[in-house]
C-alpha cells in the first residue's frame, strides 16, 4: 500500500511532477460576480441564517438607498439559486422507499402498509470529496503508519493492526499494488429535535474517511459528512413490541445500509483513479472501516440479542468473566452456529444470542465483519455507561440507604459544587437530578467526583471510582503505546477487584453488564483501530447540531426533512467552494460561518508526557487586564509594599539574584542581592494566558489550548480570585510527573524592569507535597500550605516562564461535612490539605501523575 502518484490517465508518475488542477477546475468566482457577493451570501446564509423574507426585505431597502449600485442579490431566491449554481460540493441527495413485503391481511396494521423514505447521497462521491479536500490533505495518512522508534505508537486508524491486515489481504492481488487503501468510517445515532409542538426523531448516518487523522476528525467541520437519513418506522402501542415489527425495523436498517453503500462496493476489490487534495492522482481502493455506535445500535447492526456482547460469544450471565474464554464473533462463526442449530432461529437466539433471521449488512461487502468493526465508544461505554449509569447510580443508591442518607446526599452535591474555579469546569445548577444528566454533565462530574466522595462513602467505593477513572483517562489519550495497554490491563484488573465492594454491600448481585464487559475488549480494539478518541460517538453527537438541529430550525416544520437536506446541500456547496478557492489563492478573506463550526468539540495532550520523552511547547503570555478591579493597586514598589503589607522589596531582590545566578550553591544573604530602586514602577496584571499543547483535551486544530490564569482582587464582582499553578520546579533533571512540579497559589502577577530587562513574574504562596506517592485511595497527590518557622505562609517571586499551567486543588474534605456558609470562592484557602486534582482535564492527568 504505497499510494503511488499517478497522472490523470492512471499511469504511475514522478512524485516530482507539479500538482495538477482538480477535475472540476474553475478559474474564477463564478457563479458569484465578485468576492463581496460571495462573502455576503455566506453572511446571510451561514452566519445569520436569515429567513428568505428578511433577505428580500434588506435587498429592497438597499435598492432604495443606493440607486446607482444594485444590492448584492435581487432577492432571497436570487441568493439561493446562486448558491445552488456553485460547481463544487453539490453531491445530490437521492431517495428510495421501503415497504413491508409479506402477507397483508385485510386489517393489516398501519406500519405494514406505510412507505418509508430513506435519503442519502452517494458515499463514493462523499469519500472522493474528502480525499480531494485540499484542507485535509496535509493531515491525512495515505499509507500505513509504521512504528517509528522503539515503541509502537497507536494513534490514528492507519497505525492500527486492522489497517495492516486489510493491506495484506489486498496485496495478494497484484492489480492492487501501489494503491491507496481508504476505509470509510460510519456512524449513526438517533437524535431528537424537540419543539413546542412535539418531538421529531432523525436518524442521520455519518461517514468519515479513515485516512484523516484523529485530531482533525475531532476538530474539523468537514472531516465528517452526513451521508444519509435512515427511516424510523413507528407502530402503535399494540404492535411496537411484536416480533414481526421488530424484525422489519431491523431489516430496514440493514437493507438501507446495503443500498446506500452500494456505489462503493465495486471499488472495494479494484482500485479507482481519484484526485487527491495534494494535487496528485492515486489509485484508491475502499473498504468498510470501524462503525461508531452505542450499545443498542451495536446489537442492531451486528444482529445480536440485547444483553449479549456484539464482539464475543460470552454468555450474558458470564459477562464479567475473562473474554479470553469466549470466541470472537464473525460472519463465519454465525454460519457455523446456524449449521449447528439446524437453522433453528430460536436455538440460535437462546444459546448464542444471534438473530438468525437478520443478515448483517457487512456480509454483503468484501473483507467486512461487523463484529470486528464495531468501534470502542468512550462516550456511551465509559462515560454514560460505567461511570454515570453504573458507578454514580450505585453510590447514590448506597448513600440513600444510609440513616442520614438525605443529609449525606446534600453534602455530596455541596462538595461537587465546592470545587474552586477552573477553566471549562461547569457548575451544576442546584437540585439537578441525576436522571436528567447529559453527557456533558457526566464529563463535568468526572472531573470532581473523586475528592467529593472521599470520606463520604466507604473507602472501597472511592478506590473503585478512582481505578475506573485512571482506566478511562488512559483510554482517552490521543497516543497509546504497548506499555499503556499493559497498564490498561492492570487498571482493569484493579477496577474489577475494587468494584466487589458494591457486591459486598448488597448494592449489586452481579456485574454481567454489557457496557462494563466492553472494557475487556479495549486492549484489542486499540491495537486494531488506534486511539479510541478518534472514533468516539461524541464526534457524531456533536455533528447533530450542524446537520440536524440547525437545518431543522431553519425549516418551516412542515415535512421538514426535504428542506433540511436542501440546507445541508447548500452549506456543503459553500464549504467546498471556499476550500476550492482558497487552495487556488482566489479568495482573500475568510468566509463568515455559523459560530459553532470550526471550533472544537472534544477532550484530549502531552506536556512532559508520562514518560518524559515528548516535551511540548509551553508559553505564558501576560495579558493586560480586562477586569475592572474595585481595589486599585499602587504603582510604585514602595507604596505597593505598604498597601499589600508584603516584604516585596526583599522578595524582588532575591528573585533578581536567582535570575542572575540560576544555580545558587547555598542560601544567600539579602545584602548580597542586587539593589533596586524602591520607587521603581511595577505593572500589575490580573491574569495571564497560558498556551500549551493538549491534543487530548478541547484544543484547536494544532492541538494547542489556552487558558487564563487569574490573580485578581475582584473577579466578576464575586470577590478575590487567586488561581493555583504548577511550577516547573526542577527543569532538566530528567524527572517527570508530579515529582518534578511545585504547586503554588498566585497572589499577584506583575512585570518590572531591571537593567533594561523586563521580568514578567508572579508572587506565589507555596504548598508542600505530602508523602512520596499519591494517595492509594484517590490516586491523587496531596499538598499542604507551606509555613515557615514563624507560622507564616512561605512566599516567593517566580518568573512567569516557570509556570506550567493552572492547577486544580480540591480540599481534602474527609468525613467532616462542609459548613453551610461555605462557598467555593474560599476553597483555595479553607482547608488544611488539598488533593492535586489530576482528573480535571487530560493535560493535568498527564503531568500530575
Ligand atoms: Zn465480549
Amino acid at each position: 500500500m504505497l499510494a503511488v502518484y499517478c497522472d490523470a490517465g492512471g499511469f504511475e508518475s514522478d512524485p516530482a511532477e507539479p500538482p495538477q488542477d482538480p477535475p472540476y477546475f474553475s478559474t474564477g468566482l463564478n457563479p458569484f460576480l465578485e468576492e463581496a457577493q460571495l462573502v455576503s451570501a455566506c453572511f446571510f446564509f451561514n452566519r445569520l441564517q436569515a429567513s428568505g423574507g428578511d433577505v428580500s426585505h434588506l435587498m429592497e431597502v438597499l435598492r432604495g438607498f443606493y440607486k446607482e449600485k444594485p444590492p448584492p442579490f435581487a432577492d432571497a431566491d436570487d441568493l439561493l439559486s446562486t448558491i445552488d449554481n456553485i460547481p463544487v460540493g453539490g453531491i445530490p441527495w437521492q431517495g428510495f422507499s421501503c415497504t413491508y413485503q409479506g402477507d397483508l391481511p385485510a386489517n393489516a396494521p398501519k406500519w405494514k402498509t406505510k412507505e418509508y423514505s430513506v435519503w442519502y447521497r452517494d458515499p463514493l462521491k462523499v469519500m472522493e470529496e474528502q480525499i480531494g479536500n485540499a484542507d485535509l490533505s496535509k493531515e491525512m495518512d495515505r499509507t500505513l503508519k509504521a512504528a517509528d522508534g522503539v515503541h509502537r505508537q497507536l494513534q490514528d486508524l492507519m497505525s492500527g493492526d486492522w489497517s495492516w491486515e486489510q493491506a495484506d489481504i489486498l496485496a495478494q492481488d497484484p492489480a492492487n499494488h501501489g494503491a491507496m487503501f481508504a476505509p470509510i468510517i460510519l456512524g449513526s445515532d438517533k437524535t431528537t429535535v424537540s419543539v413546542a409542538t412535539g418531538q421529531n426523531d432523525y436518524y442521520p448516518l455519518y461517514a468519515s474517511l479513515g485516512n484523516v487523522q484523529n485530531h482533525v476528525r475531532r476538530a474539523h467541520r468537514n472531516a465528517l459528512t452526513v451521508v444519509g437519513f435512515l427511516a424510523i418506522p413507528k407502530a402503535d402501542r399494540e404492535h411496537q413490541d411484536s416480533a414481526e415489527f421488530r424484525k422489519f425495523r431491523r431489516q430496514l436498517v440493514h437493507a438501507s445500509l446495503v443500498r446506500i453503500l452500494a456505489s462503493l462496493k465495486p471499488w472495494m476489490t479494484k482500485p479507482r483513479l481519484t484526485y487527491c487534495g495534494d494535487g496528485h492522482y492515486r489509485r484508491v481502493i475502499y473498504g468498510l472501516g470501524p462503525y461508531i455506535a452505542d450499545y443498542p445500535k451495536a446489537c442492531l447492526l451486528s444482529a445480536i440479542v440485547s444483553g449479549w456482547c456484539p464482539k464475543c460469544a460470552a454468555y450474558p450471565h458470564h459477562l464479567d468473566g475473562d473474554p479470553g474464554d469466549a470466541v470472537l464473533r464473525s460472519h463465519r462463526h454465525t454460519r457455523y452456529v446456524a449449521e449447528l442449530c439446524d437453522g433453528k432461529h430460536k436455538r440460535m437466539w437462546d444459546s448464542y444470542g444471534i438473530l438468525g433471521d437478520i443478515e448483517p449488512f457487512t456480509s454483503y461487502f468484501p473483507r467486512a465483519n461487523i463484529h470486528d468493526l464495531l468501534a470502542p465508544d468512550i462516550l456511551h461505554q465509559l462515560i454514560k455507561g460505567v461511570f454515570k449509569d453504573h458507578l454514580v447510580t450505585w453510590i447514590v443508591t448506597w448513600i440513600e440507604a444510609q440513616p442520614d442518607g438525605k443529609k449525606r446526599l446534600a453534602e455530596f452535591d455541596r462538595r461537587v459544587n465546592a470545587a474552586p474555579h477552573f477553566s471549562e469546569l461547569r457548575r451544576f445548577p442546584d437540585g439537578r437530578g441525576f436522571k436528567q444528566w447529559t453527557g456533558d454533565d457526566s464529563k463535568a462530574l468526572m472531573k470532581v467526583i473523586v475528592p467529593a466522595i472521599d470520606g463520604l462513602v466507604p473507602r472501597g467505593m472511592v478506590c473503585a471510582v478512582s481505578a475506573f477513572m485512571e482506566f478511562c483517562y488512559l483510554a482517552r489519550r490521543s497516543i497509546l503505546e504497548d506499555r499503556d495497554l499493559d497498564k490498561l490491563d492492570m487498571l482493569l484488573e484493579e477496577f474489577h477487584q475494587e468494584r466487589e465492594i458494591f457486591r459486598e454491600l448488597g448494592i449489586r448481585d452481579h456485574f454481567n453488564l454489557p457496557r462494563q464487559h466492553s472494557l475487556r475488549h479495549y486492549r484489542l480494539l486499540i491495537q486494531r483501530f488506534g486511539a479510541p478518541n478518534g472514533l468516539c460517538s461524541s464526534i457524531t453527537e456533536s455533528q447533530h447540531i450542524k446537520d440536524v438541529k440547525e437545518p431543522y430550525r431553519r425549516s418551516n416544520r412542515n415535512q421538514p426533512l426535504g428542506q433540511m437536506i436542501t440546507t445541508i446541500q447548500r452549506t456543503s456547496q459553500l464549504t467546498a467552494f471556499e476550500i476550492h478557492l482558497r487552495a487556488r489563492g482566489i479568495l482573500n478573506m475568510p468566509l463568515p460561518w455559523a459560530r459553532h463550526t470550526g471550533t472544537i468539540i472534544i477532550e484530549s495532550l502531552s506536556y512532559p508526557s508520562r514518560y518524559g520523552d515528548t516535551c511540548a511547547e509551553i508559553n505564558i503570555y501576560l495579558t493586560d487586564t480586562t477586569i475592572v478591579a474595585r481595589a486599585r493597586y499602587q504603582r510604585s514598589l514602595l507604596y505597593l509594599q505598604l498597601q499589600l503589607r508584603l516584604p516585596l522589596e526583599a522578595l524582588l531582590r532575591r528573585f533578581l539574584y536567582e535570575q542572575l545566578h540560576p544555580n545558587p550553591s547555598e542560601a544567600v544573604e539579602l545584602s548580597d542581592c542586587p539593589f533596586i530602586d524602591p520607587l521603581m514602577h511595577i505593572k500589575i496584571n490580573h491574569s495571564v494566558r497560558a498556551i500549551f499543547s493538549a491534543p487530548s483535551d478541547r484544543s484547536n486544530i494544532r492541538c494547542l489550548r489556552q487558558e487564563i490564569i487569574r490573580a485578581t482582587p475582584n473577579w466578576k464582582n464575586t470577590g478575590p480570585r487567586h488561581d493555583c499553578v504548577f511550577i516547573n520546579d526542577a527543569p532538566g533533571e530528567g524527572r517527570c510527573g508530579f515529582t518534578s512540579l511545585g504547586v503554588a497559589q498566585v497572589q499577584l502577577f506583575f512585570t518590572f524592569e531591571h537593567d533594561q530587562i523586563t521580568y514578567p513574574c508572579a508572587l506565589v504562596h507555596w504548598f508542600r507535597t505530602v508523602g512520596d506517592e499519591p494517595s492509594s485511595t484517590t490516586r491523587m497527590w496531596k499538598v499542604k500550605p507551606l509555613y515557615n518557622g514563624a507560622n507564616q505562609r512561605v512566599q516567593s517571586i517566580v518568573h512567569a516562564n516557570s509556570i506550567v499551567r493552572s492547577a486544580h486543588l480540591v480540599g481534602v474534605y474527609g468525613e467532616q461535612f462542609l459548613d453551610s456558609k461555605y462557598t467555593y470562592q474560599r476553597s483555595n484557602t479553607a482547608f488544611k490539605s488539598y488533593y492535586v486534582n489530576k482528573f480535571v482535564d487530560h493535560h493535568a492527568y498527564e503531568i500530575a501523575f
